[in-house]
């Protein structure tokens, strides 16, 4: 490991990427193919890589995510099969999505009088490129996408009619498929399938790609398999919420986060440790200072509640998580030292912390906290038990 990493890594385990999603799509319809939901840098775990991983894959049908910067990165980086934003798309970037072929969610009419003047001045310089799109439909979230009503079938419509424009997929999104009740879900299932019935009735024809399974979905919702389901943050090994099934679908987490302890030393009794004093020692203790902080993305609400691994034994944090830097006991850990290793998520020995522990005792939610895994944590990228290469920001500080 390099030097400049002692003072805290992230692991991926690119086994475990892979692993997760052949099980899920083992769990899909043999005909169904997965989109690899990669937005915010792959939740924390790094976009590039990942994809690199999974592309070639059979059923891999391409990748997702939030933002054009997003898909840019990676079309920049060799990623040749789809990439569909799943948001808004603004159109300062529509005239190069075009030109990268990178699909659109569309549920707006501006959007499509753009696309269509973006192909056209495309034409006018020889290239001939149309906009793949995907159809967002709100079935339920109502945060972005048309109803499925009479007004959506205009919509629709439109888009079939708006020149250039090449109509690639229809999709929407559940808001409650990690729930053990799966009245709501199927609610929405029904109604974006009725829709694209409608569809198929008023304009006579057939979307090829429709989707709208999340990892919940993938995992607990078999009805919802169409032409691609969309997995995220199953692929990492996280779980969606703590209703879904651990039965169904086997997960291993995927990232793994390492420090070192930097100083023990003993306190006496009545000592407090960090900022405000939160916590004082009854008794003589012997306390290690983890140099990993709320900078690098580990939760200071994690105060006084978290803990890390030494030597296969739990050390509870003590006192406040500084930026930079917090304090854990290792009174029971005698043959803990400096420069030892401290596993803040993953396994070691018996014991492991999972993201959704973490989660559970910061008062947030694991999506988040993989999310939050900052710039300042280098990340190392492991294949069959190997280093295969590492990525930090140490340049852009
Ligand atoms: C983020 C996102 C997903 C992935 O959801 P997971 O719960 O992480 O599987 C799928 N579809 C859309 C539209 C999303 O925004």
């Amino acid at each position: 490991m390099k030097e400049e990493y002692q003072r805290v890594y992230a692991e991926i385990n690119l086994d475990a990427v892979r692993n997760n999603m052949d099980h899920m799509k083992a769990n899909v319809l043999p005909d169904t193919k997965i989109l690899g939901v990669i937005k915010t840098d792959g939740y924390g775990h790094g976009a590039v890589p990942i994809a690199k991983e999974l592309e070639p894959l059979d059923y891999m049908f391409g990748f997702a995510v939030a933002t054009a910067e997003e898909a840019f990165i990676l079309r920049h980086n060799g990623i040749t099969k789809p990439i569909l934003l799943l948001g808004y798309t603004f159109p300062y970037s529509y005239e190069k999505l075009l030109l990268e072929e990178i699909r659109i969610a569309v549920f707006r009419y501006d959007m499509l009088k753009e696309l269509a003047k973006t192909y056209a001045s495309l034409v006018k310089e020889g290239i001939c490129k149309k906009a793949k799109v995907h159809i967002k439909v709100d079935t339920g979230m109502s945060r972005i996408g048309i109803r499925p009503d009479e007004e959506g079938l205009r919509f629709v419509q439109k888009v079939f009619e708006t020149d250039g424009i090449e109509v690639e997929g229809i999709f929407t999104h559940f808001a409650r498929a990690d729930e053990e009740d799966k009245t709501a879900a199927n609610r929405q299932l029904k109604l974006f399938s009725d829709f694209i019935s409608k569809i198929k009735e008023r304009t006579g024809k057939e979307i090829p790609v429709k989707h709208c399974s999340n990892s919940a979905g993938i995992i607990e919702l078999p009805a919802a398999n169409m032409d691609v389901v969309r997995a995220g943050i199953a692929l990492y090994g996280l779980w969606p919420s703590e209703q879904v099934s651990r039965e169904i679908v086997k997960l291993t987490p995927v990232l793994s986060l390492y420090s070192h302890i930097v100083y023990i030393k003993e306190i006496e009794a009545g000592t407090s440790v960090s900022y405000g004093g939160t916590f004082t020692a009854q008794e003589r203790m012997r306390i290690a200072t983890i140099p990993v902080g709320y900078g690098d993305g580990y939760a200071r609400s994690l105060s006084g509640k978290g803990y890390v691994l030494l030597h296969g034994k739990k050390a509870p944090i003590l006192g406040r998580v500084c930026m930079d830097q917090f304090m854990v006991d290792v009174s029971n850990i005698p043959e803990a030292m400096e420069g030892d290793k401290v596993t803040l998520i993953g396994a070691d020995g018996d014991e492991k912390i999972t993201m959704e522990q973490l989660g559970e005792l910061s008062g947030r939610f694991n999506y988040e906290f993989a999310c939050d895994i900052g710039k300042r944590v280098p990340r190392v990228y492991t294949k069959g038990g190997k280093i295969l290469y590492t990525r930090d920001y140490y340049q852009d500080f």
